[in-house]
């Protein structure tokens, strides 16, 4: 099979103890059991530790946290078993986060997850059309789907990403134009209709309640302590509703490669579920908040970077994208 990744993904390196939030803090990580098992041979200090740091209740293993941290990630934030051990010894969740994957015959997608500060940093920059990188992989299982709608759904995502990618049309002429045509397509998929709906990128532009929306989000169960705090923040800031989210030249290339990286990584799930409706929301609403807290860091702080807004991206995709009811809240909303 192929592994198919935007060619970004290539640039990808985990920036180590230079991250300012490091995924081997505050987050569970289970190990698989091929890992596990070669954990419990490792003999010395580390396998002694090893020993002492790892919890198995029935079938899954984990290691325990010293409070939040990873008991391996020491003082200097470095893992000491890649130190001690090799990269190729991480468990699987090390091994490939931040990278994401999606089964099909004979092709598995991936890409860099926002919620790594990296990853972030590297999706937002990019300046050119989506370009990817294939190789070669051993076959993975799938679950089943119907090739007719596979093929329908992967036409229609071409021309989602495509729209985004045209600087002709504004960014909220994008988002209309993807909203309508999402709706043409859910339509006519509940009938078995899978010709191509037309796109039109000349309808009003969507009023977004913006203030009810982060309200929603703040109901939701935060990752980090500091999120609620600044989403009340937001909410509070006077000038909220006259922001213009989707009209600064700085951003706009930033908000088009968020926009292309919700598509590219949920839209072909609708293929399992026949569900497009589910993933245009997530994917409206999370470049909205996202612009919309662009524009309110910019009046806060009085200047934007591309740092200070992969910051911001990775805030907003670690709350949301990576808590599964999350995702259900905010694509159901
Ligand atoms: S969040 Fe990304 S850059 Fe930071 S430690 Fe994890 S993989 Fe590395």
């Amino acid at each position: 099979m192929i592994l198919r990744m935007p060619e970004y993904c290539k640039n990808f390196r985990c920036i180590a103890d230079k991250c300012k939030d490091n995924c081997c803090i505050g987050w569970e990580i289970d190990i698989d059991r091929e890992t596990a098992e070669y954990y419990n041979k490792v003999v010395g200090d580390l396998g002694k530790r090893l020993k002492e740091c790892i919890k198995t209740e029935g079938d899954v293993s984990s290691f325990i946290l010293k409070g939040e941290r990873c008991p391996f990630l020491n003082k200097s934030n470095l893992c000491d078993i890649i130190i001690n051990e090799g990269e190729e010894h991480l468990c699987q969740i090390c091994t490939d986060h931040p990278r994401y994957y999606e089964w099909f015959n004979g092709l598995k997608e991936g890409g860099i997850g926002l919620c790594c500060e990296e990853a972030a940093r590297i999706v937002l920059s990019q300046t050119s059309p989506l370009s990817f990188w294939d190789r070669e992989l051993a076959d993975e299982d799938c679950d089943e789907y119907d090739a007719q709608l596979y093929a329908y759904l992967v036409k229609c995502r071409e021309i989602i990403i495509h729209l985004f990618e045209d600087k002709s049309v504004s960014l909220e002429n994008c988002i209309s134009a993807l909203v309508d045509f999402a709706d043409n397509i859910q339509n006519r998929i509940d009938i078995c209709d899978y010709t191509v709906p037309p796109l039109n990128t000349q309808l009003p532009t969507l009023k977004t309640d913006i203030t009810e929306i982060l309200r929603h989000l703040l109901s939701l169960e935060a990752m980090d302590e500091k999120w609620k705090p600044y989403i009340e923040n937001v909410i509070g800031n006077p000038e909220l509703d006259s922001l213009k989210p989707f009209s600064s030249a700085d951003t706009e290339q930033y908000l088009r490669n968020i926009a292309v990286y919700f598509i590219w990584r949920y839209f072909m799930k609708a293929v399992f579920d026949e569900d497009i409706i589910s993933k245009i929301n997530l994917t409206v609403i999370s470049i909205t908040v996202i612009a919309y807290l662009f524009e309110h860091n910019r009046t806060a702080d009085g200047i934007l970077t591309l740092e200070s807004c992969a910051e911001t991206a990775k805030a907003y995709s670690k709350e949301i994208e990576y808590n599964e009811e999350n995702v259900d809240a905010v694509r159901y909303l």
